[in-house]
C-alpha cells in the first residue's frame, strides 16, 4: 500500500494564519483592526489554557484580543449584561464566552444573547440555521477547520461516504452538515448506535469526535480511508485521540495526528471567523 499521508494541522494552521495576518495588516492600515473579546468565568484550569492559546493566536496575526475575567459567583443577569455591552461595542468584532460556565448560569441563554454576527464560535441558533440552509454565517471552528484541512490536502468529499462518530452541537452535528453541503453521503453515529463498526467500515472519510481514548481501532477502518481524529483525551499515558493511531495509520490513506491535527485548526478558524465577522459587519 502507498504511504499514509499525515494531515499536518499545525502546518495548515500556520499557512492560514499567514493569510489572515496579511488581510488584518491591510485592514489595520485602513484604520480597522479586528477585535476579539473572550469572557472567562471562574477559574477552570483547562479553560484558562484554551483562552491563553486563543489570545496568543490573536497576537500572532495582529487581531486585538481582550480578555474579560469574571468571578465564578457572577450572576447570570450580570453576565448577560456584559455580553449586551459587548454587542453594542463597535470595536468588538467577535465575542466568545468560554464554556463550560458555572452551573447556575444557563449556557444556552448566554449563547443566544451574543449577537449572531459577532458569534465567532458559531453556536448561535441563527448561525446554525444558516449553516443548515445554505452554508452562510459563522460556523463552529472545529468542523470548519477540518473542512479546511480536507480542502488544502485536496481530499475529495463529493460522493464519498462520510461517517461521523459523535453528535454534539459543536462538532458532530455541524460536521455532518458541512460534509453534506459538499455532497458527501453522511452517516452520524453516537452512543446509542448499534454495531458501530458496521457503519465505520463503510467510511471513505471517518471523523471521530467521541471523547474516549482510542475507541476507533484498525479493525473498524476501511483500507484507504481518510481518518480525522477530533478527540483530546488526557490519560495516564498522556494526550490521546479517539483513534488508535499506530494501528489505524497502517490502513488509512490519510490521518490527522493528536496533537498537531485538528486542535491547531480550531484556533486558526477562530481567527478566520473573527476576521470574517469584522469584514461583514464593518463592510
Ligand atoms: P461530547 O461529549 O459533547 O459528544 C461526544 C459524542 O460521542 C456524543 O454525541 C455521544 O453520543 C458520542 N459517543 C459517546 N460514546 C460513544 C460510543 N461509545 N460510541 C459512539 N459514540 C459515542 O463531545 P464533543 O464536545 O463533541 O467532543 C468530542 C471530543 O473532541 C472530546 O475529546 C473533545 O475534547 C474533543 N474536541 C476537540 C476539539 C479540538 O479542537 N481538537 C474541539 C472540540 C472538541
Amino acid at each position: 500500500m502507498s504511504q499514509t499521508k499525515i494531515l499536518d494541522g499545525r502546518k495548515v494552521a500556520k499557512e492560514l494564519e499567514a493569510e489572515i495576518g496579511q488581510v488584518v495588516e491591510n485592514l489595520t492600515k485602513q484604520g480597522i483592526t479586528p477585535g476579539l473579546t473572550v469572557i472567562l468565568v471562574g477559574d477552570n484550569p483547562a479553560s484558562e489554557i484554551y483562552v491563553s492559546y486563543k489570545e496568543k493566536a490573536c497576537k500572532r496575526v495582529g487581531i486585538n484580543s481582550n480578555l474579560i475575567k469574571l468571578p465564578a459567583e457572577i450572576s447570570e443577569e450580570e453576565l448577560l449584561a456584559e455580553v449586551e455591552r459587548l454587542n453594542q461595542d463597535d470595536s468588538v468584532d467577535g465575542i466568545l464566552v468560554q464554556l463550560p460556565l458555572p452551573e447556575h448560569i444557563d449556557e444556552e441563554k448566554v449563547i443566544n444573547t451574543i449577537r449572531a454576527d459577532k458569534d465567532v464560535d458559531g453556536f448561535h441558533p441563527i448561525n446554525i440555521g444558516k449553516l443548515m440552509i445554505n452554508g452562510s454565517g459563522l460556523h463552529s471552528c472545529t468542523p470548519r477547520g477540518i473542512m479546511e484541512v480536507l480542502h488544502r490536502y485536496e481530499i475529495e468529499v463529493e460522493g464519498k461516504n462520510a461517517v461521523i462518530i459523535g453528535r454534539s452541537n459543536i462538532v458532530g452535528k455541524p460536521m455532518a452538515q458541512m460534509l453534506l453541503q459538499e455532497n458527501a453521503t453522511v452517516t452520524i453515529c453516537h452512543s446509542r448506535t448499534k454495531d458501530l463498526k458496521e457503519h465505520t467500515l463503510k467510511a471513505d472519510i471517518l471523523v471521530a469526535a467521541v471523547g474516549r481514548a482510542e475507541v476507533v481501532t484498525a479493525d473498524m477502518v476501511k483500507e484507504g480511508a481518510v481518518v480525522i481524529d477530533v478527540g483530546i483525551n488526557r490519560t495516564e499515558n498522556g494526550l490521546l485521540g479517539d483513534v488508535e493511531f499506530e494501528g489505524v495509520q497502517k490502513k488509512a490513506a490519510a490521518i490527522t495526528p493528536v496533537p498537531g491535527g485538528v486542535g491547531p485548526m480550531t484556533i486558526a478558524t477562530l481567527l478566520k471567523n473573527t476576521l470574517k465577522a469584522c469584514q461583514e459587519r464593518r463592510g
